[in-house]
């Protein structure tokens, strides 16, 4: 069983273009562990953030990838909104 096969793509909050979710971890908060992202996008930007902060269909997908357990590939659907970069 290999935990990393997944691939979720949100909004970067700098540039907005499509970053990946590189680690999903915990952190106590005061309403017990609340779920983070560790996001790298496309342009190089890392982030680390509550996944609170998410669009609403970005934490349905990543809960309903969550309960499926297996390989997911995942684009949000707000991410259609935001201008693709070519860099290759
Ligand atoms: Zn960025």
């Amino acid at each position: 069983m290999e935990g990393d096969r997944w691939l979720l793509l949100v909004p970067c909050p700098a540039c907005g273009v499509p970053a990946e979710v590189t680690d999903r971890f915990s952190l106590p908060s005061t309403d017990g562990p609340a779920g983070h992202l560790s996001l790298r996008c496309a342009t190089g930007h890392q982030f680390r953030m509550p996944a609170d902060l998410l669009p609403a269909p970005c934490q349905r997908q990543l809960q309903a990838e969550e309960a499926e357990l297996e390989t997911v590939v995942v684009a949000c659907r707000d991410i259609s909104r935001v201008r693709h970069r070519h860099t290759g």
